[in-house]
């Protein structure tokens, strides 16, 4: 598997989570060794379902400044 950042190949790691309910709950994950970017199957989940913001939502490009300070 290779690095969705930086295109290295990852290490397979467990990682713990120690604010979950009961505490200690392990998950097998990834891990970059280069940049150190960290996928799991929860994160890989939602950038597989992650859309591509669209134009209408996003944010306008204010004009430029005139010399008195309006746009
Ligand atoms: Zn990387």
């Amino acid at each position: 598997m290779k690095c969705a950042r930086c295109a290295s190949l990852v290490v397979t790691e467990v990682f713990v989570d120690y604010h979950a309910d009961g505490g200690g709950m392990s998950f097998l994950g990834y891990r970059c060794p280069i940049c150190g970017d960290i996928m799991d199957p929860t994160i890989l989940r939602h950038r597989d379902g992650a859309c591509a913001p669209t134009h209408s939502h996003a944010r306008r490009r204010p004009g430029p400044l005139l010399v008195d300070g309006r746009r």
